[in-house]
């Protein structure tokens, strides 16, 4: 067994081990310090399956929320919504992080980060987001060519073993899956 992630690892751990959905909403995060609603559930579910207790989440979201609305707002409008999602609010139901099947299915709009990039990422944007991940040429190829025929897990699964060296017979079924995997391999 591995131990669960804690803050001050959150960023290398991003870098070395969150698939490519959860890799973009965090760098959307850092960079305009918010995501909208879809964003917050599915990353924040992501990183509470991770192992991120609820306080470093507080803490988390807190850091990037407060340079763009400040300390205050984010206390009144955005901690429930934290809260909430560890079962700590409302009707106390422990969420679930969201699997594959059900972030390929969701329609992001405008100005969301959410989704499966292998779906929802136009050609251009998903090899850039590729590259700048580590995806050597010739399996970009490969991965390009799996999302093209609409094969988006198997995308995601070819990208795991490119960056991984290792290949990953089951697949890649749960974002959460994706991550432990890569923390068996890495660690
Ligand atoms: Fe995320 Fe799953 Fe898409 Fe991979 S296939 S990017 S883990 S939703």
């Amino acid at each position: 067994e591995y131990a669960d992630i804690s803050l001050k690892d959150i960023d290398q751990v991003a870098k070395s081990s969150f698939p490519l959905c959860m890799r973009h909403l965090f760098d959307k995060l850092k960079e305009d310090h918010h995501l909208k609603h879809g964003g917050r559930m599915q990353l924040g579910l992501f990183l509470k399956g991770v192992g991120l207790n609820l306080d470093d989440a507080l803490a988390f979201w807190r850091a990037e929320f407060s340079k763009k609305v400040g300390l205050e707002k984010f206390e009144k409008q955005y901690a429930y919504g934290i809260r909430h999602n560890y079962g700590k609010e409302g009707k106390r139901t422990d969420y679930s992080p969201y699997s594959c099947t059900k972030i390929i299915s969701s329609t992001p709009g405008t100005g969301d980060h959410h989704g499966c990039p292998y779906r929802h990422f136009s050609e251009e944007n998903l090899r850039a987001a590729l590259g700048r991940m580590g995806v050597n040429s010739r399996a970009m190829e490969d991965v390009i060519d799996k999302a093209r025929n609409r094969h988006y897990q198997l995308a995601c699964t070819l990208t795991f073993e490119a960056l991984h060296g290792m290949p990953c017979d089951a697949g890649i079924n749960h974002p959460n899956q994706y991550f432990s995997d890569s923390r068996k391999i890495l660690q």
